[in-house]
C-alpha cells in the first residue's frame, strides 16, 4: 500500500499541510524542532489511532499562541492499495475523544481500523527494544499481531478487561472476606479463556517472525552471527489454569494477578548468548533493526501487501553498510525518512522519490530522485 496524500489542520506546528506523498522514498529534512517528526506521527495516528511517541491525543492541538491551544486538529490520509482506496479521517477534540472515520463511516472501535493503513516505524525509542524492560517487547509483539489479526486484537482487548476486573475484585475483598466468591470463579475463568489464546498466538507469531528475524540478520551481519527470538511465556497455557486456582490466596493477599500473559517476555539471542546481558550496544541495535526488517516481511506475509515504513531519525545512526543493507531491504516499499541532511544517506539505489524540506511547520518540496 502507498499514502497518496495527508492534510493537517491545527495538528500539532501545523495551521494547514497538504503533502502530496510519492510512491518511493519521501525524504523529510531540516532542522531540529521543524515538525518532520510531527508529519510521521501524524501518519501513524491513522494507522494505529495513537502516537508512537506516547503522546496523549490532547497533546496533539496546536498552540496558537504559549497558553492557547486550537478546540480540534484533523488529520486527513487518502492511501492507495491494489484495488481500492481509502480515506482515513482523524478528528482530535479538545473536550471529547478523538473520532476516527474509514471512507466517511466513523469507526467505533479500533478493531474496524485494522489493515486500512499499516505502518512499521523504525525510531530511536524502538531501536531500543532489547534494552528495555518487557512491558516494552510485549507491546511490540501486540501491535505486530494486532496490525495482522482483528482476532487477536478483540481477544487482547477481553483479556485486558478481565484482567482489570480481576484485579479490582481482589484489591477490594482482602483473604478473609465473605464476599461473593463465585465472581471470581467466572472472572478466574473467562482469565484463562483469554489468556490461553493470546499466549498460543504469541507463541506461534514469535516461532514464525524468529525464522525471519534469522534469516535477515545472517545477511546483515555476513553471516557472521546467528539471531533468533524466544518467547518465555510467564505461565504455559496449559499450565495457565491450575497456576490460577493454586495461587489464589496470594492473590488475594496482594490484589493483583501473579501470573498470565501480562507477564510474557521475549529473549533474543545471538549465537545462542541473551543479547540483553551481553550483546553491545551495536549487536542490541542491529538485531532491533533485523526485527523491524522482519515485521515488514511478516505484514507482507499475512496481509498479501506491503506497509509504509517510516524512518525517524534513525539513519544518521546507522554506518554506511548497514543504511545499504536496509535500503536494498525495503525496495518497492514507500518510505517516509526524517533527517537534519540528506547528504549522508546511501540513497542513490532508489530508483523513485522525493526530497522536502520542512522548516517551521511548511514543507517545501526540493527535488525528486
Ligand atoms: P528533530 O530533528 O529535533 O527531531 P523535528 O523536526 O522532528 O525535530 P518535531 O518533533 O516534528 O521536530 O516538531 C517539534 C516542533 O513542534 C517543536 O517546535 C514544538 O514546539 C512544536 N510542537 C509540538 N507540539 C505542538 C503543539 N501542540 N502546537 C504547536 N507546536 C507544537
Ligand atoms: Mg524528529
Amino acid at each position: 500500500m502507498k499514502i497518496k496524500e495527508i492534510e493537517l489542520k491545527d495538528f500539532r506546528n501545523y495551521p494547514y499541510l497538504k503533502l502530496e506523498l510519492s510512491d518511493g522514498i519521501n525524504i523529510l529534512y531540516g532542522s531540529n524542532a521543524q515538525g518532520k517528526s510531527n508529519i510521521l506521527e501524524a501518519i501513524y495516528m491513522c494507522a494505529a489511532a495513537k502516537s508512537y511517541r506516547g503522546a496523549k491525543d490532547k497533546e496533539l492541538l496546536r498552540f496558537t499562541d504559549g497558553l492557547n491551544q486550537c478546540d480540534d486538529a484533523h488529520i486527513k490520509l487518502i492511501v492507495k492499495k491494489k484495488y481500492t482506496s481509502n480515506r482515513i479521517d482523524v478528528h482530535i477534540k479538545k473536550s471529547a475523544r478523538k473520532g476516527i472515520a474509514v471512507d466517511k463511516f466513523p469507526v467505533k472501535n479500533l478493531g474496524e481500523l485494522i489493515g486500512i493503513l499499516n505502518v512499521v516505524v523504525f525510531s530511536p525509542e524502538n531501536l531500543d527494544i532489547i534494552r528495555m524492560g518487557p512491558a516494552v517487547r510485549r507491546d511490540f509483539i501486540d501491535s505486530e499481531l494486532i496490525s495482522v489479526s482483528k482476532i487477536y486484537y478483540n481477544n487482547l482487548v477481553n483479556f485486558n478487561k478481565i484482567l482489570d476486573s480481576r484485579n479490582k475484585y481482589l484489591k477490594n475483598r482482602d483473604v478473609h472476606g465473605n464476599g461473593d466468591i463465585t465472581l471470581l470463579d467466572i472472572l478466574d475463568e473467562q482469565f484463562v479463556f483469554y489468556a490461553k489464546k493470546i499466549i498460543k498466538d504469541r507463541f506461534v507469531y514469535i516461532e514464525k517472525l524468529s525464522q525471519i528475524v534469522s534469516e535477515i540478520h545472517y545477511n546483515i551481519t555476513g553471516g557472521k552471527e546467528s539471531l533468533r527470538m524466544e518467547y518465555n511465556p510467564n505461565t504455559r497455557a496449559d499450565e495457565l489454569a491450575d497456576k490460577i486456582s493454586e495461587n489464589r490466596q496470594r492473590d488475594l493477599k496482594y490484589g493483583l494477578t501473579s501470573f498470565g500473559p501480562h507477564r510474557d517476555d521475549i529473549t533474543f539471542y545471538i549465537n545462542d548468548m541473551d543479547v540483553k546481558v551481553f550483546g553491545s550496544q551495536g549487536q542490541k541495535r542491529t538485531a532491533a533493526i533485523s526485527t523491524k526488517l522482519a515485521e515488514i516481511s511478516m505484514i507482507k506475509e499475512e496481509t498479501g501487501d506491503d506497509p509504509v515504513l517510516l524512518l525517524d531519525d534513525v539513519l544518521s545512526e546507522l554506518d554506511e553498510n548497514r543504511q545499504k543493507l536496509l535500503f536494498s531491504n525495503i525496495k518497492n516499499i514507500q518510505t517516509v525518512i526524517t533527517c537534519t541532511g540528506y547528504d549522508e544517506l546511501n540513497i542513490s539505489d532508489m530508483s523513485e522519490g522525493t526530497i522536502y524540506e520542512v522548516n517551521n511547520g511548511k514543507v517545501v518540496k526540493r527535488s525528486t530522485l
